[in-house]
């Protein structure tokens, strides 16, 4: 049992069958049928003219920021947000642009007078400001419509490009029960992580207008993410977005679950009102040596990732039973 991350679930048995049979070519010279239908496909899906299939959310991510943004040019984000903080740097390192990042609010979102504020003029002195980075969800916790549509009519009114880091954009479509074109209509690009909840075992989504897909293609075979027979991957990568996103929904119930249980033991504070997708965090009193108490997991067969907040994440391969066994065993070693 691994309550780590919805990054380890494991491919589905159609998944395997998928990729054994899926037609392949040479997908840098254009010719793989299944990546071009995942392709065509998922930019029809999400509302976008193109789409491009990555071996990562990161290079997803990393590709976008590239595309939006020239050597010197700047993104507005989190200080939370993953292409800041989780992605080794990469946007600076590789593309010479500067992040402005802004303390999220504690709901996720970026507050708009701070944003105003981080747009710098044009002067010799700045970088410039091109672009707003936003993440949904982000920490488990969903931005709602009227905040992405605010972020709109924010960037129209700055003349910035707007990017969602949609790694969990379905579980935010799942959570807001909406379709995943309600949330991706407010935003010139964003990038979807099919090997999270969604199952497949590689690959995400960049989308946005034909001519910037075209730049992040070029610069995806700049970095070294041209794959050649990759339909193997993206055949798995379709079914991640027509068979599994309803288990999203029962991954949130779980969620909530988990945290109800979790808010009864001694020393561990969630507040299951906050849960709203596959996330749960917990406070942890300091008497709580929550490294020990992952080791002795681990021989019971259950993975945790400690730290204070402690995370969990609930996902396909994480039933309701599993659930009552952790916090069974969790009482245990607390006692
Ligand atoms: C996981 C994640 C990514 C990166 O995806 P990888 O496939 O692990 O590189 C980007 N953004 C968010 C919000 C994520 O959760």
């Amino acid at each position: 049992m691994d309550f780590r991350s919805d990054t380890v679930t494991q491919p589905t048995q159609a998944m395997r069958q998928a990729m054994a049979n899926a037609p392949v070519g040479d997908d840098v010279y254009g010719d793989d049928p299944t990546v071009n239908e995942l392709e065509a496909w998922a930019a029809e899906r999400h509302g976008f003219e193109a789409a491009l299939f990555t071996s990562s959310g990161t290079q997803a991510n990393l590709l976008g920021l590239m595309a939006h943004c020239e050597r010197g040019d700047e993104y507005l984000c989190g200080q939370q947000a993953h292409n800041y903080k989780y992605e080794a740097g990469g946007a600076a390192v590789l593309g010479s642009i500067q992040p402005q990042p802004l303390e999220n609010n504690p709901d996720g979102t970026l507050d708009f007078d701070k944003l105003r504020a981080a747009i710098k003029p044009d002067d010799s002195h700045f970088a410039r400001t091109k672009l707003l980075s936003l993440e949904n969800t982000i920490n488990g916790k969903v931005l709602p419509l009227s905040y992405m549509a605010e972020a709109r009519e924010f960037c129209d009114h700055h003349k910035l490009g707007l990017h969602l880091d949609g790694a969990r954009a379905y579980n935010a479509a799942v959570a807001l029960n909406v379709d995943i074109k309600e949330i991706a209509q407010y935003f010139d690009s964003m990038t979807v992580c099919l090997s999270k909840g969604l199952a497949a075992p590689i690959g995400s989504l960049l989308m946005g207008s034909k001519e910037f897909i075209a730049k992040a293609r070029r610069l995806r075979k700049m970095v070294g993410g041209g794959m050649r027979q990759a339909g193997i991957l993206a055949a798995a990568g379709k079914l991640a977005l027509t068979d599994q996103v309803n288990q999203l929904e029962i991954d949130h119930k779980n969620a909530k679950t988990l945290a109800v249980k979790l808010s009864q033991l001694p020393g561990f504070h969630v507040n299951p009102d906050f849960v709203q997708t596959n996330l749960v965090f917990a406070k942890l009193d300091s008497n709580i040596d929550i490294h020990t108490i992952a080791e002795k997991l681990r021989s019971d067969g259950i993975l945790i990732s400690p730290g204070n907040p402690v995370r969990f994440a609930t996902h396909k391969d994480i039933s309701e039973n599993d659930i009552n066994h952790l916090v069974e065993k969790l009482k245990n070693h607390l006692s």
